[in-house]
């Protein structure tokens, strides 16, 4: 563009000196150019401007065409950026969802975790009543009295879960929850929640 503008620079100068050569009134507004004698342009001059502009013209259409190339590569490369740009924003959306989702989880895990502790805690204390209670049984136990409070022997106070094969005390969540059946406090394993 530069080029082309110093091009036109010059070839309009080149124009307006002769002009200024051809032109009586550009000699009687220039006294010192009107003291020497005005000769009109020679042939090889004029052919050389001819020349020149030609060239000139010729420029400019090259020119022309690469700007009409650049401006074809540059919407090309402006829907290519549009495009990119779509899928960026895309890609943050999904990363939004991803880690909400991943707070979700965070959060579900913590009140699981709270829940199982609650659980440990209800089963903690009611063992400790169940501590607690125990002496005031020994005396009647002492007598020679089989306690009223604990459970004869042979029976079914627990649960078996069938699937896991653990066994529950009353106090369990999973008591009598799962599929399974009544069992003796010696039935399958202990469960790690509720001791068995
Ligand atoms: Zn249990």
């Amino acid at each position: 563009m530069l080029f082309s503008a110093l091009l036109v620079g010059g070839c309009a100068a080149t124009l307006a000196s002769n002009e200024k050569l051809l032109s009586p009134k550009a000699q009687s507004e220039q006294p010192r150019a009107a003291m020497k004698k005005p000769r009109p342009p020679t042939t090889t001059e004029r052919d050389a401007l001819k020349e020149e502009c030609q060239q000139f013209l010729k420029e400019v259409a090259r020119l022309r065409a690469e700007n009409q190339q650049l401006q074809a590569e540059n919407q090309q490369l402006t829907e290519e950026v549009r495009q990119r740009l779509k899928e960026n924003s895309a890609f943050r959306e999904r990363l939004v969802e991803n880690s909400q989702l991943l707070q979700d989880i965070k959060a579900l895990r913590d009140e699981n975790r709270e829940l199982r502790e609650d659980i440990r805690k209800v089963l903690g204390a009611e063992k400790g009543k169940e501590r607690l209670d125990a002496p005031q049984a020994t005396p009647a136990a002492k007598a020679g009295t089989v306690s009223t409070n604990a459970p004869p022997q042979g029976v079914l106070n627990h649960w078996l879960t069938t699937s896991s094969g653990k066994r529950h005390n009353s106090k369990c969540p999973f008591y009598k929850s799962s599929t399974g059946t009544p069992c003796g406090p010696k039935a399958g394993k202990a469960c790690g929640v509720c001791g068995g």
